[in-house]
């Protein structure tokens, strides 16, 4: 079975009957990131779209980056791009740069030129943006439109020789100034750039536009369904006009559908680099980031990315998703396979004076109370322990059914504990608090004598393993698209919380980056690999347990 079917949405539809009516043998699609930055969760669906339906279809999928702009892509983009696609779980059938199809393009648009639809301006960039008029007023020509075919063809290729300097030619479709579609107002197809690119070296002085290299590129691979977000809708006529005209063998046809866009989420890799370059994140892969590395690195799994995007189904409705929806397929796949332990975030020392010094038992704790075939586990138990600051009051408010003077409760897994007195340092702050158990009341043994309202966990500080645990808050206090200007002023101070505690020694022996496990009414964690060690381990808090998130679903 397909891991990665996709939910029926409309693009799939489009694929059935254009497969039932004999359009399409076979179907090809293709992914093609620019490599000039990392991908994000808004590229994942986009990502199990594209390999969705190509494997769903027993079609091909291309992993293309389009890399048409030297100066913004670097390798290490590209690295980080395949590497982030394959630990989604997916496997592209052929791999491509746009860049290899610079002679053809180049060739195309001398197609453009000699068929009198397309010419070399010398206009500014300002004088072309005047030139093009608004939504309710015609362009105007250039003054260079007129030029012959031979003057055009002649000064396109003393452009690609390196004659003039940046900026100071472009080649342009010769369409109409007056269309109602802006993008058909003679639109920029090459501009001249004196730049190193990452693929093809100094060969290149010239490169292609995007809405010029776009269609080229999926006409050349034979792709049958390209698939774009929204924003794209606007350029189709112009895509198929580029395909028709520069005289392309294969017909690609382009499909969009409506973005991720999720609350408390920056959705930009130009934002996530900035908040990169600015030293705001520890790199691409912070925790906090929404990249498909910095979700790997806090935790999340590619089960859990991939069961969201299909939940979140593909429309050409725009909406905000719920980042907590996220969070949610997170637990579901988490919640059955992980081990529970017991840890403190914020140890406060429990002493038990009548269990006799240096004794220590071993008591039996199951692994996960959702999964009994995960069995049990050996905790050992003894007069000194950390539990939660918060599990204990020195002046209870209401209802609060935890540790206080003269109140009993629950040890998981272990005995009934009595809190009898309070230990503070000179300044007033509580540092160790004194308990007394009752043996009577060891977990499992039946013991019926009478009820606490609370059980709390604890760790045996004889058997503690010091551990730094990180908590993360949204990055982004409000990310509203529209207002980027003031984006870096929205950034959440508090959004990484440091916290020392401990965890149970025994099951940390041994754990490696990523390794993830549930701490006891707290949340789940994964093992950082930047700063992790044996000594003391760095542990991310991927989500919290609890939410009060529900999803409806699909049945
Ligand atoms: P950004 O604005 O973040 O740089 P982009 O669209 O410019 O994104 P590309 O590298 O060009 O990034 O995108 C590769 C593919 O991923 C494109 O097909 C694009 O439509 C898709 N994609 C990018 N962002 C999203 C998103 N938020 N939701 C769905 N698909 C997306
Ligand atoms: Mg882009």
């Amino acid at each position: 079975m397909s891991i990665t079917t996709t939910a029926p949405n409309f693009i799939k539809n489009i694929i059935i009957d254009d497969l039932k009516s004999g359009k399409h043998k076979s179907i090809i699609t293709r992914f093609p990131p620019e490599p000039n930055g990392y991908l994000h969760i808004g590229h994942a669906k986009s990502i199990c779209l594209n390999f969705g339906l190509a494997e769903e279809f027993d079609g091909k999928v291309n992993m293309r980056f389009d890399d048409t702009n030297p100066l913004k892509e670097d390798v290490e983009y590209v690295e980080s791009i395949k590497n982030d696609v394959q630990w989604l779980g997916f496997k592209w059938d052929d791999l491509f740069f746009a860049s290899d199809y610079f002679d053809e393009m180049y060739r195309r648009a001398k197609i453009l030129i000699k068929k009198g639809l397309a010419f070399v301006d010398d206009s500014t960039q300002e004088e072309i943006r005047a030139q093009r008029g608004t939504l309710t007023e015609p362009g105007t020509n250039s003054p260079y439109r007129d030029r012959t075919v031979e003057e055009n063809l002649d000064l396109f290729e003393r452009m690609k020789d390196g004659e003039f300097p940046d900026g100071s030619k472009v080649l342009r479709a010769k369409i109409d100034m007056s269309s109602p579609n802006i993008h058909f107002r003679d639109p920029v197809i090459y501009r001249i750039s004196h730049n190193e690119h990452h693929n093809t070296g100094n060969k290149w002085c010239i490169y292609p536009m995007y809405s010029f290299a776009h269609p080229l590129e999926d006409a050349i691979e034979g792709i049958t369904h390209s698939i774009c977000t929204l924003e794209f809708e606007d350029q189709r006529p112009l895509y198929d006009w580029f395909v028709e005209n520069t005289e392309m063998e294969n017909t690609p046809r382009q499909y969009e559908f409506a973005r991720l866009n999720m609350t408390n989420t920056v959705m930009s890799k130009r934002k996530l680099k900035l908040l990169v370059d600015e030293n705001i994140v520890d790199g691409w892969d912070d925790p906090r980031m929404p990249t498909i590395s910095g979700l790997r690195r806090r935790g999340f799994t590619p089960e859990s990315i991939r069961t969201f995007c299909q939940e979140i189904g593909v429309s050409k409705a725009a909406s905000v998703v719920d980042s907590q929806m996220l969070d949610f397929f997170l637990r579901e796949d988490l919640l059955p396979k992980t081990q529970t332990l017991m840890g403190v975030l914020n140890p406060l020392k429990l002493v038990i004076t009548n269990y006799p010094e240096g004794k220590s038992e071993k008591l039996t704790i199951e692994n996960n109370p959702k999964n009994e075939s995960m069995g049990s586990r050996e905790v050992t138990f003894s007069r000194e322990l950390y539990i939660e600051r918060e599990d204990f009051m020195e002046v209870p408010v209401k209802k609060y059914f935890r540790l206080f003077p003269g109140n009993e409760v629950r040890l998981k897994g272990a005995y009934f504990v009595k809190c009898n007195e309070v230990i503070k340092d000179e300044d007033g702050n509580v540092i160790e608090i004194h308990c007394t158990y009752d043996p009577e009341t060891k977990s499992g043994s039946g013991f019926t004598g009478r009820k606490v309202k609370s059980t709390i966990h604890w760790v045996d500080a004889n058997n503690a393993l010091p551990c730094e645990f990180r908590l993360f808050e949204p990055l982004i206090l409000d990310d509203d698209e529209d207002d980027s200007a003031h984006f870096l002023d929205k950034i959440n101070p508090n959004s990484l919380i440091i916290k020392e505690g401990f965890v149970e020694k025994e099951p940390m022996k041994n754990i490696k980056a990523f390794d993830k496990f549930q701490l006891v009414r707290n949340g789940f964690y994964s093992v950082d690999n930047k700063y992790s060690t044996e000594e003391k381990p760095v542990l991310n808090r991927i989500v919290p347990l609890k939410s009060s998130f529900k999803i409806k679903k699909q049945g």
